[in-house]
């Protein structure tokens, strides 16, 4: 069998004060319909990235309304994760050689995979699969029962994506009973999909990096690092990453201080021990800082991990997201949902966070540089726009949410 993550255990009661009673009651009523009903999420990685930060919340909920409900993650070795990051790249648009042998090795592992998947002779009424890494098992799972439906989680904007690939992974695509995506417009052009769902993703705000901070625990917590809480600062977190611009945050940042000579900038990004890009855009992002003392550099290598996160996002006086490219954004609900104002870059599933009036979009430094001195100068304008974010959050991006539009996805493919 494919090797199973154990989540452990939460509680649909725990949400209900946090989320809408119809939601709740909604919820209540599909379980009804789906007792007992088996489903098998499967995905490349039990660490890392946002399928896994999802599917540590969302497993133990569906769990606790009562379906049987397992995570499995795929066969993977460095060669196959080298063949489906290029997959990733080129869907997102990058350039891209298919090779014969690429596709040999991918289509192995997910051969591999499928093939465990039988041989565990386990009945499923409803199997997950998540991105592109493990799309061919449905393919290759022959021996499977006929009545297993199969949805396709991509959790990538493919809006603009490399033709080859593509093509080369359509079939498999609309093989699957629904696709689902997170915006439409990160379908691709023109890419038949009858069975196309629309999904967005969300966070679970009982978790360490969400969770209820006091502001006394926050800013203990922040001033630890040696931030002074006395003094405002903008915050972006974010992977050390040319899309994720920091180094025109920085410029933001030398802007507004123009204007407000006390503010401060913390940067928080995780790194990976074998990531040199990674550790390249942090030396590049160092050296742009300059030695400036009132600017901040985190990562996880120097012990900011979730709760710390928690922190400087519930303490930060405007949060920014200056980004060039963006999927969803999951940064961005996380300080929304802090009642943090939100100064962020028109692009991703940013606008459609921002709809509810939790912060302002802009375009460049200069825009972005004039949204935070607004914020900082007049705080009851940045108390209002902070509560409609969090708000907005709580009315769609939260996880509650996103187990109920799976509960009625099951359903319809069941046809209970
Ligand atoms: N994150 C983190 N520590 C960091 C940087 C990022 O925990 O130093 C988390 C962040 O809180 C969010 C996720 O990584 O949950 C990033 O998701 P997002 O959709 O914003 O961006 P991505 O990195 O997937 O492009």
């Amino acid at each position: 069998m494919l090797q199973r993550v154990n989540p452990g255990n939460k509680a649909l009661a725990d949400y209900r004060s946090i989320v809408r009673r119809e939601l709740y009651e909604e919820i209540q009523e599909l379980r009804l319909r789906l007792e007992g009903r088996r489903v098998l999420h499967v995905n490349a990685t039990s660490f890392g990235g946002g399928v896994a930060e999802i599917l540590y919340t969302l497993v133990p909920l569906t769990r606790d309304v009562g379906l049987d409900v397992e995570w499995g993650v795929m066969f993977g070795a460095e060669p196959f994760f080298n063949v489906t990051k290029g997959f990733h790249n080129a869907l997102q648009g990058a350039d891209y050689e298919l090779s014969v042998e690429d596709r040999a090795i991918y289509e192995e592992y997910n051969r591999q995979s499928a093939r465990a998947l039988v041989e565990a002779g386990e009945e499923w009424d409803i199997i997950f699969v998540h991105d592109p890494q493990p799309l061919l098992m449905k393919h290759f799972s022959q021996g499977l029962s006929e009545r297993t439906r199969w949805i396709w989680r991509c959790h990538i904007d493919s809006s603009t994506p490399n033709r080859a690939v593509l093509d080369y992974l359509s079939p498999y695509i609309k093989d699957y009973d629904a696709q689902v995506y997170t915006m439409r417009e990160y379908t691709p052009p023109d890419l038949e999909l009858p069975n196309l769902e629309i999904v967005p993703p969300a966070i679970d705000p009982l978790s360490p990096k969400n969770m209820a901070l006091s502001a006394d625990d926050a800013s203990y917590i922040v001033s630890q690092f040696g931030v002074d809480t006395e003094r405002p600062f903008l915050l972006q977190v974010s992977r050390f990453d040319p899309w994720k611009d920091p180094l025109g945050v920085i410029d933001v940042y030398r802007l507004v201080k123009e204007e407000i000579p006390e503010i401060q900038l913390v940067l928080v990004g995780s790194m990976a021990h074998d990531d040199p890009e990674g550790w390249e855009y942090w030396y590049k992002t160092t050296s742009y800082a300059a030695g400036d003392e009132d600017i901040f550099l985190f990562s996880n290598l120097t012990n900011v991990g979730a709760i710390e996160v928690n922190a400087f996002q519930s303490l930060a006086d405007v949060v920014i997201q200056k980004s060039i490219r963006e999927g969803f954004g999951l940064v961005v609900t996380e300080a929304l949902w802090k009642a943090r104002p939100v100064v962020a870059s028109r692009v991703g599933g940013i606008p459609m966070q921002l709809e509810g009036g939790g912060g302002i979009l802009i375009d460049t430094v200069p825009e972005a540089a004039a949204a935070c001195v607004k914020l900082l100068r007049d705080p009851e304008f940045a108390y209002t726009m902070g509560r409609r974010g969090k708000e907005h959050v709580r009315a769609n991006f939260l996880i509650p949410r996103l187990l109920r539009d799976d509960l009625r996805l099951f359903a319809k493919l069941l046809g209970v």
